[in-house]
């Protein structure tokens, strides 16, 4: 069942790349497995997931621990708690989620204390809607100049989360707008500065994320069925 999702999923992905006229290996499926259990996961490897999202970094813990880091990427994509920011860095490869300054700088500031440069991506409240996390896009190119001077981050590119909205044309603004703003900051010629990953696209809208550019597509329920415990921006 996982095998066949995992199989369809690609298949889309790679028609959605060649409408848009891109390269199907440039965008990579983070199955999201929160909520899910090790067991779910080692279906999800079998099938040939070698990215796993999570968004509670207890759960995520104990997921590691049964298995591992061996030919698969943890990606954490949740709200994080600065009381957790500390083991970010043994268990993750990628945090997508970094939505404040205020959070980039904590991040930074235990990451230069224990030695480490973390890969992270800004995320970007698009819509702005109030219930959602991530920088305000007016302000989005005045906090990677700071993130940029920060040592133990490493800035690779930007996400966003969009309204719910079961017609998945609806998604298709906002993710066009993430890819302009990239382009805006690049614009800046900000040295060093690179932004590849644009993460965006659930499993109600990959398709027109991949069209609009995304290199990370965040896929739960059409991957591994829906989950148990339905929580929207659960923190962690
Ligand atoms: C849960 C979650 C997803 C996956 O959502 P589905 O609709 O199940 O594909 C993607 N991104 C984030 C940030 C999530 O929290």
């Amino acid at each position: 069942m996982i095998a066949d999702n995992f199989k369809n999923i690609k298949q889309r992905i790679r028609l959605a790349a060649e409408r848009a006229g891109r390269n199907p290996n440039d965008i990579r499926l983070v199955a999201v497995s929160k909520e899910h259990s090790a067991t779910v996961v080692s279906e999800g490897i079998r099938a040939g997931s070698d990215i796993f999202g999570e968004n509670k970094v207890q759960d995520a813990k104990d997921k590691i621990k049964a298995l591992g880091h061996d030919g698969i990427e943890w990606h954490f994509i949740g709200h994080l708690q600065k009381n957790k920011i500390k083991f970010i860095f043994d268990l993750f490869d990628l945090v997508h989620s970094v939505d404040s300054l205020v959070l980039a700088e904590a991040i930074n500031e235990k990451a230069e204390d224990l030695g480490f440069c973390m890969p992270i991506l800004l995320q970007v409240n698009v819509s702005g809607e109030s219930s959602k996390f991530g920088v305000d896009p007016k302000n989005v190119t005045e906090v990677i100049r700071k993130i940029m001077s920060f040592k133990g981050l490493n800035v690779r590119g930007l996400m966003t989360i969009p309204p719910y909205d079961p017609n998945p044309e609806k998604s298709r603004p906002y993710y066009a707008c993430l890819r302009e703003l990239r382009d805006t900051c690049l614009k800046l010629d900000i040295p060093r500065l690179s932004l590849d990953e644009l993460s965006m696209g659930m499993s109600n809208d990959y398709e027109v994320a991949v069209e609009e550019g995304s290199t990370l597509v965040r896929v739960g329920t059409a991957l591994f069925g829906e989950r148990l415990l339905k929580s929207k921006d659960a923190t962690g």
